[in-house]
C-alpha cells in the first residue's frame, strides 16, 4: 500500500511539474546598442496540457505590442509589480497568456514586444557594445516555467560592427545573425561584442569553440585545451556525453563566475588562470550533472556533484596538494553551516552549504568505500541522471550498502 502511495504520489508529482509549457520559439531579434532596446517579434509555440492558461517570465521593463493567434487577439496579463515567480530571474514579472476558447492545447501564438534594458544589471547579463549578454536570468524571451526542453531558431538583426554569437549553432547572413538551437534546452543566450573573436579545436570527434573577446591568443588556447582536458577526462569516468559540441563564451569582466547550458558555457574572467580552470571544470561537470531542480535543496546534486568533478579534475591538473588544501578549506568553510537537507536555494548560505559542504560529503564517501568504488557509482548515478535525494539514497543502498545509505543521509541532516 505505501508502494502505490509512493507511486501515486509520484505520478502526480510528475505530471503537475510536467504541466504546460513551451516547445519552441522562432523570433526575429532587433538589438539597438546606443537606446539599449530589444524589439523581438515571432511565434511561440505552446503547449497548455489541459490547462486554461500558461504562466511565463519576461524582463520587468518590456512593451508588450501584441499577442495574437490566426489575427485574433489572445488574452494576456503582465504583471509588472509583483515579485518575479522564478528566484533567478529577479528582475522579471510574471506574463500569463490565456488559451483562447475551445481551441487545442498545442498552440503557435504570436508575439511581439520591446525590452528597454537601461536596468540591466544582474548576474551575467551586460548591456555596452564591448559585451551584450541576454539569457535566462534577464529573461529576455519569454520564459517558461515548466519548460527545460524547448528548441529554438532566432534572426539577429545587430549595428554592422557587432558580431554575434550564443547557446545555439550561429550563421551570418545577408544582413542578420541566424542562431540555432535543435537541441532542447531551457535557456536562449545571445551575446553581441564590437571585438569578438574565436578559436576552434577538433581532436577525434570533440569540437569545441571560444569566443572571447579580450583575452590573448595564448589564453584562449589554454582554456581550449583546458576544455579538452575536462571533457575527456569526465567522459572517461562519468560516461560519454550524448555530443561532442561545446561552445564557451569568455566574458571580459572581472568578476570571475560562470553558467553552463546544454552544449554551452559562459565564463566570465579577462585572464586565464588557476581560477578559470576551476570554472571550467565545475561548468563542464554539470553536462554529468544538472537532472536536479535548481531551484530546491536538490539542486545539492547538481552543484556538489559538479564541484567534487572539479576538484577531481584539479587534483589532475595541479597535483594532490592543492586538491588536499582545497578540500581541508570547504571543510573549515561549511563549519556550523545549516544542513543541506531542506536548505533554503535562496539563503546568503547556500553557496558554502550546496558547493562547499556537498563536495566534502562526496569526499569523505570516497574516503570510506574506495576510490574505485566511488567511480563506479558516480557513473551509474550520472548515467541514470538522479534528480531527487531520495533516488540518490536508494541506489547508495543498493550499490553500496544500507550502512552508507544512513551515513550520507546523516551527514545530508546535519550542521
Ligand atoms: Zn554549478
Amino acid at each position: 500500500m505505501k508502494t502505490l502511495i509512493f507511486f501515486l504520489f509520484l505520478i502526480l508529482f510528475i505530471v503537475n511539474v510536467k504541466g504546460q509549457e513551451v516547445k519552441s520559439y522562432d523570433f526575429d531579434v532587433k538589438i539597438e546598442v546606443v537606446t539599449k532596446q530589444i524589439h523581438v517579434s515571432g511565434i511561440v509555440d505552446i503547449d497548455f496540457d489541459g490547462k486554461d492558461s500558461i504562466s511565463l517570465v519576461l524582463w520587468k521593463n518590456s512593451t508588450i505590442h501584441k499577442i495574437v493567434m490566426n489575427e485574433d487577439v489572445v488574452n494576456y496579463q503582465f504583471d509588472t509589480i509583483s515579485p518575479s515567480p522564478i528566484m533567478y530571474i529577479p528582475n522579471g514579472r510574471n506574463l500569463i497568456i490565456y488559451k483562447p476558447e475551445k481551441t487545442q492545447d498545442k498552440k503557435s501564438i504570436q508575439i511581439d514586444y520591446a525590452c528597454d534594458m537601461h536596468e540591466l544589471n544582474g548576474w551575467a547579463n551586460s548591456f555596452s557594445e564591448k559585451w551584450i549578454e541576454l539569457n535566462f536570468y534577464c529573461a529576455w524571451f519569454p520564459v517558461s516555467i515548466n519548460s527545460s526542453n524547448h528548441t529554438s531558431r532566432l534572426k539577429v538583426w545587430v549595428d554592422d560592427n557587432l558580431k554575434i554569437t550564443g547557446s545555439g549553432v550561429v550563421a551570418k547572413k545577408n544582413d542578420y545573425w541566424e542562431m540555432v538551437q535543435e537541441w532542447g534546452a531551457f535557456d536562449i543566450v545571445v551575446i553581441a561584442s564590437n571585438n569578438l573573436k574565436s578559436k576552434l579545436l577538433k581532436e577525434g570527434d570533440v569540437f569545441i569553440e571560444t569566443d572571447y573577446s579580450e583575452l590573448s591568443e595564448q589564453d584562449a588556447d589554454s582554456v581550449l585545451s583546458e576544455c579538452s582536458f575536462a571533457l575527456n577526462m569526465y567522459q572517461t569516468l562519468f560516461g560519454k556525453k550524448d555530443s561532442t559540441y561545446l561552445k564557451i563564451v569568455i566574458a571580459p569582466f572581472d568578476k570571475p563566475g560562470g553558467y553552463s547550458r546544454k552544449n554551452f558555457v559562459s565564463i566570465t574572467t579577462s585572464e586565464f588562470n588557476l581560477n578559470t580552470s576551476g570554472i571550467i571544470g565545475h561548468e563542464i561537470a554539470h553536462f554529468w550533472w544538472s537532472a536536479a531542480n535548481p531551484q530546491t535543496w536538490e539542486d545539492w546534486l547538481n552543484e556538489a556533484f559538479a564541484e567534487y568533478s572539479k576538484l577531481i579534475y584539479l587534483k589532475e591538473r595541479y597535483g594532490i596538494e592543492l586538491f588536499a588544501k582545497r578540500i581541508e578549506g570547504y571543510r573549515k568553510n561549511s563549519m556550523n553551516t545549516p544542513p543541506i537537507w531542506g536548505a533554503d536555494r535562496n539563503s546568503p548560505q547556500a553557496y558554502t552549504i550546496f558547493y562547499k559542504k556537498g563536495a566534502v560529503i562526496l569526499y569523505d564517501m570516497e574516503q570510506k568505500i574506495g576510490t574505485e568504488k566511488f567511480m563506479d557509482f558516480l557513473k551509474t548515478l550520472a548515467t541514470k541522471k538522479v534528480n531527487t535525494t531520495a533516488v540518490f539514497l536508494a541506489l547508495v543502498e543498493e550499490n553500496i550498502s544500507k550502512e552508507m545509505g544512513m551515513w550520507i543521509e546523516n551527514k545530508l541532516k546535519t550542521e
